[in-house]
C-alpha cells in the first residue's frame, strides 16, 4: 500500500496515520516529525527548516523532495509507506511521481482528511506532544493520562499566528494538488470533523470500498 494523507494543519493526519500504518505494516512517513528530528539534531538541513518551521511557512521544495526522495527508498518502504505531510506543493508532488516512476512502482490512494477552517486553530492551540513516544494529545479532546500529562510539550509552530498562516499556506499551495490526484482516480475523502474513533472508521470505509 503506498498512501499519502493530506489535510490542513490539524486535521488529523498525525492521529489517524498512527492507527493506520498498523493495519498495513507500512511506515509512517512524516515529513514533519522528520525536520523537527532535523532541527533536534541540529544537523546543516535542520538550521537551515527551523526558521521557516517557526515562522509558519513551507521548508524550500529542494529540502523537503530530497529527504523524501532519501526516505522512501529505504528498505523498510519498498513495499509501501503512509507519506504525512508531504506532497505539500505541485513541484513535490511532480518530484514524487518521478521517483515512483523511476522505481516502477505507483500510488494506491490518496487520502484528504477534511476539517472546516474555523475549526483548525483550537486543534492546533490545543495540541501537545509526548516527546518520549511522539504520542499526539490534546488538551481538551484528548487529554494526557496523569503520568504522562508533567512531560507534555507544545511544538513552537503552534501559535495562532503560525498556525493562520499555515492554514493560508495549506489553501494556496497544497489543496491545488487535490485535483491532480482526483483527476487520476486516486482521491478519496473522509469528512474528520468528528471524534478520531469515528474518523478512523470512515478511513476504513473509503480504503475498503
Ligand atoms: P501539521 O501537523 O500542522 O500539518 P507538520 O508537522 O506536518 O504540520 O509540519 C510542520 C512544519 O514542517 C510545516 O509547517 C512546514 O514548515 C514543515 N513541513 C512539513 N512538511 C513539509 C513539506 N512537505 N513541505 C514543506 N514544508 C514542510
Ligand atoms: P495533523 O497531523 O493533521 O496536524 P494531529 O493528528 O496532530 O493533526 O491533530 C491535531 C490536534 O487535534 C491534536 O491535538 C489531536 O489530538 C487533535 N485531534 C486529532 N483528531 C481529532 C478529532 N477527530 N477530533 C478532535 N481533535 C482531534
Amino acid at each position: 500500500m503506498r498512501m499519502i494523507l493530506v489535510g490542513p494543519p490539524g486535521a488529523g493526519k498525525g492521529t489517524q496515520a498512527a492507527r493506520l500504518v498498523g493495519r498495513f505494516a507500512i511506515p509512517h512517513i512524516s515529513t514533519g516529525d522528520m525536520l523537527r528530528a532535523a532541527v533536534k539534531a541540529g544537523t546543516e538541513m535542520g538550521k537551515q527548516a527551523d526558521t521557516f518551521m517557526s515562522a509558519g511557512q513551507l521548508v524550500p521544495d529542494e529540502v523537503v523532495i530530497g529527504m523524501v526522495v532519501d526516505r522512501i527508498a529505504e528498505p523498510d518502504a519498498v513495499d509501501g509507506f503512509m507519506l504525512d505531510g508531504f506532497p505539500r506543493t505541485q513541484p513535490q508532488a511532480a518530484a514524487l511521481d518521478v521517483a515512483l516512476n523511476a522505481a516502477k512502482v505507483a500510488l494506491d490512494v490518496v487520502l484528504l482528511i477534511e476539517v472546516p477552517d474555523d475549526l483548525i486553530v483550537g486543534r492546533i492551540t490545543g495540541r501537545r506532544m509526548d516527546p518520549e513516544t511522539g504520542d499526539i494529545y490534546h488538551v481538551e479532546f484528548k487529554p494526557p493520562p496523569a503520568d504522562v500529562a508533567a512531560r507534555v510539550v507544545q511544538r513552537k509552530d503552534d501559535t495562532e499566528t503560525a498556525c493562520r498562516k499555515r492554514l493560508s499556506k495549506y489553501h494556496s499551495e497544497t489543496a491545488p494538488i487535490v485535483p491532480y490526484y482526483r483527476e487520476r482516480g486516486l482521491l478519496r475523502s473522509v469528512d474528520g470533523n468528528a471524534a478520531p474513533d469515528v474518523v478512523t472508521a470512515r478511513i476504513e470505509a473509503v480504503l475498503a470500498g
